[in-house]
């Protein structure tokens, strides 16, 4: 389902601005439809009112907690879809949460699970709000990254409807709304295009080698767009908006972790309103990849600091768990096949 679907049926229910407001208020922030000062019997116009246990239901339905998974930095929440597909969502610390913005993926990263099993089906705008409606059923939520399973450049349409919506009716403020892409021009012009008064977003953006082969190999169906280039437009729009990007780099034992490496990234990012995330990775059982030694990653990040980029030596979320992304899914998958 999409907002856009479910704003036009509200309408046609007869509800005002003013009552589509409340509903989806309501919704996203994780309560139920009729909370509020105001009683809905004095409020909304009765065909509203009948047709809201259904649709409290229905919404319900969009993402339901699975289950949980405590780790010493995030848990980790699977969630069941309407249609019995899961998505991966995390309780992060400081009340962020982040969320998955497609079934399977498409870019397939090699060192990544979910990106191992394609692309399942794209997230409607209101499966991604239900993802922070069912987190904020649990506990605060004030900041959402579209940082889980899926490319939100692939899923472009519904991850700025849904953007539009947490920016709004979902009381999250613009900055603490973070899309993660491996880089895509569609959704840099995307961004640029968005009217005066629209939510904007600040930006991470997966860079994870400077070097155009190398990064190819580790995400071998991300869009086209060199390092230099992909580096150049967030920091544009990190100057448009004001608030600092991101930049991702999943640091991988023998493969990105290199003095070649800390020499480029200190001459891409030189003068850049850009923060580097180093993210030590979560070694996935099936694939090869491992983490590097944590001495020689604090080493790279104290030599990137020297260079003058302000560098994050980061953990992985949730990786005590064995929960990397889409790891979850798939062991659920592997015994409850969908
Ligand atoms: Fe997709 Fe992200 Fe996994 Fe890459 S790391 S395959 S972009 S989900």
């Amino acid at each position: 389902m999409h907002l856009t679907d479910l704003r036009h049926r509200l309408r046609e229910l007869g509800a005002a601005p003013l009552h589509e407001r409340r509903v989806l208020r309501n919704w996203a922030m994780g309560r139920p439809p009729s909370a509020g000062k105001r009683s809905i019997e004095d409020f909304f116009p009765q065909r509203l009112r009948d047709a809201l246990p259904a649709l409290e239901t229905e919404l319900a339905g969009l993402a339901r907690l699975r289950s949980e998974h405590p780790g010493e930095d995030g848990t980790r929440l699977l969630l069941d879809l309407a249609d019995g597909q899961m998505v991966e969502a995390v309780l992060l610390p400081r009340d962020g949460l982040c969320i998955s913005s497609q079934v399977g993926c498409a870019v397939g990263c090699v060192f990544c699970m979910t990106g191992t099993g394609g692309l399942q089906r794209q997230l409607g705008s209101a499966e991604l709000v239900a993802q922070v409606a069912a987190a904020r059923t649990r506990r605060a939520v004030t900041k959402v990254v579209f940082m889980g399973m899926g490319e939100p450049a692939h899923n472009l349409e519904a991850v700025l409807e849904a953007v539009q919506a947490l920016g709004t009716v979902g009381g999250i403020g613009h900055k603490n709304l973070v899309i993660s892409t491996v880089g895509d021009e569609r959704l840099f012009d995307a961004l640029e295009a968005l009217p005066a008064g629209a939510v904007k977003p600040a930006l991470a953006v997966s860079l994870h080698s400077t070097d155009a082969a190398t990064r190819e190999r580790l995400l071998p169906k991300a869009p086209p767009i060199s390092p230099q280039r992909l580096i150049e437009r967030a920091d544009a729009w990190a100057r448009a908006t004001g608030y600092p990007g991101l930049v991702q780099w999943t640091l991988i034992d023998g493969v990105n972790d290199g003095d070649d490496e800390v020499e480029a990234l200190a001459t891409l990012l030189a003068g850049r309103r850009l923060m580097l995330n180093l993210i030590p990775y979560n070694h996935v059982e099936s694939l090869p990849w491992q983490r590097p030694d944590m001495e020689r990653a604090a080493e790279m990040a104290r030599r990137l600091h020297r260079r003058g980029v302000l560098t994050k030596l980061r953990r992985s979320a949730a990786q005590d768990v064995d929960g990397g992304c889409g790891q979850l899914r798939a062991r659920v998958q592997r015994t409850q096949p969908v």
